[in-house]
């Protein structure tokens, strides 16, 4: 099994991309340094992918991967999509980065998702649908880093405290095999990720939405929410 550590070598990367609004993929012209390593990144949102993206960019030259069907309102997948790109406008035209960010889309078809999840509609935030669409969205990034020539792929899901690092490394490991690509297995919450990710976010006025993607997040949401306002009711009932 082929599988690349935290310590990854430390490297400089030069790199340019540039938008293609038509075909929906901003590509990287990718050009390797000696000593650092091409990385396609899978980034479920922007604000996830910030404390990543600055944990990383000194080792690695990064292209972000946004490959999200789970977002089953299309309306909200674009909003995410377009705090995806302020992202990694501001950090390129930022002058303390350390590399250029690539960026591509992966394409938007919702009904990848409800295939993959089929019959797991039922399930609560953190069960066997989870697992399977963190598997979508890992296996498409694999085998486009393996057709793309990067030399190693990750994501940036185990960012959020919800997210299980051990599913998303099992998986990750699993696909590194299969593709022959490295996965670079690091649980981004940890050292503060997730804390760092929302600081970042708020100094890049990013867009940070308030469940996971898909419509059966959106509805537990709706139900804690109601939850919480009923409970809250209570006790002012009580006072
Ligand atoms: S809750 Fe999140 S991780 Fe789980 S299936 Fe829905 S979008 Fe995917």
């Amino acid at each position: 099994m082929r599988n690349v550590d935290e310590k990854g070598s430390v490297g400089s990367y030069v790199s340019h991309w540039k938008e293609d609004e038509t075909s929906h993929i901003m590509e990287g012209d990718r050009e390797k340094s000696k000593a650092g390593k091409t990385l396609l990144l899978h980034s479920c949102c922007g604000p996830c992918s910030t404390s990543v993206v600055e944990r990383l960019d000194a080792d690695y030259h990064i292209t972000i991967y946004f490959y999200n069907p789970n977002i089953t309102d299309e309306e909200e997948y674009y909003r995410r999509l377009d705090a995806q790109r302020k992202f990694i406008r501001q950090y390129n035209e930022s002058p303390d980065r350390r590399g250029l960010l690539g960026f591509m889309e992966g394409g938007y078809d919702s009904r990848e998702f409800c295939r993959a999840t089929k019959g797991m509609e039922g399930e609560k935030e953190g069960g066997r649908r989870c697992v399977e669409c963190f598997r979508l969205r890992l296996e498409k990034t694999a085998g486009q880093a393996k057709i793309l020539g990067y030399d190693c792929f990750s994501t940036t899901l185990t960012v959020s405290p919800h997210k299980s690092y051990e599913t998303v490394s099992h998986i990750g490991r699993q696909l590194s095999y299969r593709y022959g690509v490295d996965f670079l297995d690091m649980d981004f919450k940890k050292k503060d990720g997730y804390k760092r990710s929302v600081e970042l976010s708020k100094l890049h006025r990013l867009y940070r939405q308030d469940y996971c993607g898909c419509h059966f997040s959106f509805m537990e949401r709706n139900a804690v929410a109601e939850e919480k306002r009923d409970m809250e009711s209570k006790d002012e009932d009580r006072e």
